[in-house]
């Protein structure tokens, strides 16, 4: 978070049209362009908040579910019987694909054994 030098009211990052990002005072319109490492800093601090814990078990793309099969199934954390599922593979090949459902109203994940 940043504060304008001026008045210390809090700073807005916005995006210009050249894809740079500047930091703009909400009360007196200050502003700082912000240089390349900063940007780059903003845009890391956002990705990690963004990163799933365990990357096979969440799904980031809403898109994609939207086109997943729908099943009966009962979700062990809100008992609501609909859930998406979609299948992974195994690197071994005796093990088969793992299927993971995800609940159409918690979205609540877990894998079927
Ligand atoms: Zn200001
Ligand atoms: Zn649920």
């Amino acid at each position: 978070m940043k504060f304008c030098p001026q008045c210390n009211s809090i700073m807005l990052p916005t995006k210009t049209d050249e894809g740079n990002v500047t930091l703009k005072c909400r009360n007196c319109n200050y502003s700082i362009e912000l240089e390349k490492e900063s940007v780059e800093k903003y845009k890391i601090t956002k990705e990690i908040k963004h990163t799933p814990r365990d990357k096979t078990t969440i799904i980031e793309d809403e898109d994609a579910v939207q086109t997943m099969p729908t099943v009966t199934v009962t979700c062990p954390k809100c008992e609501h019987n609909k859930a998406v599922y979609w299948q992974l593979q195994t690197r071994s090949a005796d093990e088969g694909s793992t299927i993971f459902y995800r609940c159409a109203k918690c979205r609540h994940t877990w894998r079927s054994y």
